[in-house]
């Protein structure tokens, strides 16, 4: 096929593939417009989005007050790096610190930087509060997590694919099973050099898995016990996702209040990104209180364009829409009721086993084996019909709307989900 006679579609995929690194298998659908809770290929046909760029869109896409705020900053300063003050940072940093209810904020751009953030804070505290001696601290992760991908991330990663050929791997974590309390309480019990518990609510790239009521509550107790750390990383369920502002939903200043079900716990180090910028721009942070986060000193760590004058007007205003527009309500009912639907049909489905998840951030399970193509191909049928979403692992594939969505649209989806999976029974 000559250039001329490609689609539009083709040949931007094309394109990726001959100059771009092929790091990513994305599906084959090709977007150039962004709306709401919907997107457009460049062929003009719409879709629901219910990836929301992996939680980072949960305001909608291109919201008219977040990217407000972004132009009218671009046109007024952009950059100044840390080295001088601007006079949006400030502003940012007291206004994320009492809406999420820390003393200070650390400002840098993308999730995995503000893990790395949290992690090298965690072990300063633990050599100059706690008193570990040096090089020695642990840090507790969860097997199946995912917190990122820089080298010390994926060192304690268990996806072999993440982790092949990149070593050696960074020293100094300790891997126990998710969801299992005697496992964390043995860790922290047979070594008196741990300094934190690294911990997603949640965990959403290993397939959305929800951990018991109370285990969240429970870990956090077991680090206070032991004087250890509770880092939350909220990259992904955070920002009104889950139903509630945060997963962890400890002491926060959240309107919303009926979401139940996990009970509430305050981390040491809460650690955000994605949707605190509503996806119109890489904003990350991590928050604590002064006796942790003052174990930072000027030149210890440090980004060009952390905490940048954009970032801050975008940050405020995505925070904003959230309370703005009850975004966590929404998510708490919409999932309710998005759960509910697909219960009923699954009661009655052989290809779909299960559905779970918290507000708008949910999975469901297809009965087929991991490295079946089923889910993938149901995803392509899902696109066809107009919903873009995609496997996690394997046979899992998550639904996460933007949270502007309302109920007409969220049942119109519910039908689009069921009679595709209806094609595959
Ligand atoms: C996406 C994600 C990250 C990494 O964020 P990036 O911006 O891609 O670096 C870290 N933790 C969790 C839980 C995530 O979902």
């Amino acid at each position: 096929m000559s250039v001329a006679e490609k689609t539009l579609s083709q040949q931007a995929i094309d394109l990726e593939n001959k100059y771009g690194a092929h790091n990513y298998h994305p599906l084959p659908v090709v977007l150039s417009r962004g709306e709401g809770v919907y997107v457009w290929d460049v062929d003009g046909k719409k879709y629901y989005d219910f990836l929301s760029a992996y939680s980072a869109v949960n305001q909608g896409h291109c919201h008219p007050k977040i990217v407000g705020a972004m132009t009218n900053q671009a046109q007024t300063l952009t950059l100044t790096s840390r080295a001088f003050y601007n006079d949006m940072l400030g502003k940012y940093e007291k206004y994320a610190s009492e809406y999420f209810n820390f003393d200070k904020l650390l400002p840098m751009n993308t999730g995995a930087e503000a893990v790395e953030t949290a992690l090298k804070i965690c072990r300063r505290w633990a050599y100059e509060k706690k008193g570990i001696s040096e090089n020695e601290a642990q840090i507790i992760v969860c097997e199946n997590n995912f917190h990122g991908r820089t080298t010390t991330i994926i060192s304690f990663s268990n996806d072999q694919v993440a982790r092949k050929n990149f070593g050696p791997y960074t020293q100094g974590f300790i891997k126990v099973e998710y969801d299992n309390l005697e496992a964390l309480e043995s860790a922290l019990k047979s070594n008196n050099n741990i300094a934190g518990f690294l911990v997603e609510p949640i965990q959403g790239e290993a397939g959305v898995y929800v951990p018991s009521d109370g285990y969240l509550t429970a870990a956090k107790a077991l680090c206070e016990q032991y004087n250890v750390l509770f880092i939350a990383d909220e990259v992904q369920t955070g920002i009104a996702r889950t139903g509630r502002l945060l997963a962890t939903c400890g002491n926060c200043t959240c309107e919303n209040k009926d979401c139940s079900g996990t009970p509430e716990v305050k981390p040491d180090i809460l650690i955000l990104g994605k949707a605190l910028s509503g996806g119109v721009y890489p904003v990350s942070a991590v928050l604590a209180n002064d006796p942790i986060m003052n174990v930072i000193t000027p030149g210890s760590h440090g980004s060009t364009f952390g905490g940048n004058p954009i970032a801050g007007a975008v940050a405020m205003a995505a925070l904003d829409v959230v309370k703005e527009e009850g975004l966590a309500e929404n998510a708490d009912r919409l999932g309710k009721l998005f759960r509910s639907e697909l219960n009923k049909y699954i009661e009655n489905s052989d290809i779909c086993t299960l559905v779970r998840g918290r507000g708008l951030l949910n999975a469901i399970v297809i009965n087929d084996s991991e490295e079946s193509d089923t889910a993938w191909n149901i995803c392509l049928r899902l696109r066809d019909n107009g919903l873009l979403a995609k496997p996690t692992h394997g046979n899992i594939i998550r639904f996460a709307p933007p949270l502007v969505m309302n109920e007409e649209e969220l049942m119109d989806c519910v039908s689009i989900i069921i009679n595709t999976l209806k094609e595959f029974e």
